[in-house]
């Protein structure tokens, strides 16, 4: 006789608001594809009830949960560890229990430079990311860690900007700097990888677009940006016009899914499924 077992592992998604943060969808997919009796569920909480949500995903035996606005920095006083990256840029979006331990990880940047690295090798490459908050963060560190040479940060506020800099400086090898995004920012020859880490063209403000000298992009630019919903961005439409190789936001958005699930399952889901289920979701937006 089968022995029956009613136990799904847990594990799932802490924000607040967080009931149109659509992980859940691409997690689960993956979940039913590679056949893992696992549950991703949406779990709003509030800030003041962080700690006792972290409490209770560890007496409930979860194997792990993403970290959502607003808890990603405020999470970490209530984790028993955390890795390199997320101690870099202190924030953490994926909490994994390890023996018994919760450790905070960031794999927003890690996503990142996945999707990077099925093009080309991060390693020696300089790059020009436009915005200075938590997504241009996790992908700077990252792209540090990972060997890229230079970074020039372009952003509105100054103070987020230099910000971003001096933590550059100061916990990595990169050479940064900074430039205020004033008016039409000209690409500097030599670049290698141009990434929009702004919230610009983000739904459902679809048509806004950077304000860029597009002339100054060139074909052998590889040019990100970190949109998911819609992805076919007015910047990576264009640049794919100009023959450049081009990465899209659902693309960091599945691989740092893929990671999540690979620190919590040991499995390596199929990256396909994931994209497949998300671009049904947006689609329904449209
Ligand atoms: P933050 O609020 O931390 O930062 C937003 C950044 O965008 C700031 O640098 C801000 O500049 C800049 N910005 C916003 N509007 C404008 C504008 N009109 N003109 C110039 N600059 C602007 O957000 P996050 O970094 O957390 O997220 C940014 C985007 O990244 C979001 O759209 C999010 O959906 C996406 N994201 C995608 C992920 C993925 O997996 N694909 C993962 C994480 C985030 P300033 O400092 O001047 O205000």
């Amino acid at each position: 006789m089968t022995e029956l077992n009613f136990q799904q592992e847990l594990t799932g998604c802490f924000g607040q608001p967080v009931s149109e943060n659509p992980t859940q969808v691409m997690i689960e997919a993956a979940y039913q594809h590679h056949n893992l009796d696992w549950r991703y569920l949406t779990i709003e909480v509030a800030p003041e009830n962080l700690k006792a949500a972290v409490d209770g995903a560890k007496a409930m035996g979860f194997q792990g949960f993403n970290c959502t606005i607003p808890h990603k920095v405020s999470v970490i006083q209530y984790l028993d560890g955390l890795g390199e990256s997320a101690s870099v840029m202190e924030a953490v979006n994926c909490v994994v229990c390890r023996d018994g331990q919760l450790i905070g990880e960031n794999t927003d940047g890690k996503g990142f430079v996945e999707s990077l690295s099925e093009l080309t090798d991060p390693k020696g490459k300089k790059i020009v990311i436009f915005g200075a908050g938590g997504a241009a963060r996790a992908i700077s560190v990252e792209m540090a860690l990972a060997g890229a040479t230079a970074a020039t940060i372009v952003n509105r506020s100054v103070e987020r900007g230099e910000g971003l800099v001096a933590l550059l400086k100061e916990r990595t090898d990169i050479e940064a700097s900074f430039a205020k995004w004033d008016g039409p920012f000209s690409i500097p020859d030599g670049t290698d990888v141009v990434i929009n880490a702004t919230s610009i063209g983000l739904f459902p403000d679809i048509n806004a677009r950077l304000d860029i000298n597009f002339d100054t992009l060139t074909s052998s630019m590889m040019v990100a940006d970190v949109i998911p919903n819609p992805p076919e961005t007015h910047l990576v439409k264009t640049a794919r016009d100009l023959g450049c190789p081009t990465i899209d936001g659902l693309g960091m958005l599945v691989n740092q899914g893929v990671i999540g699930i690979k620190y919590w399952t040991g499995v390596d889901p199929d990256p396909k499924v994931m994209r497949a289920a998300l671009e049904d979701v947006f689609s329904g937006q449209e």
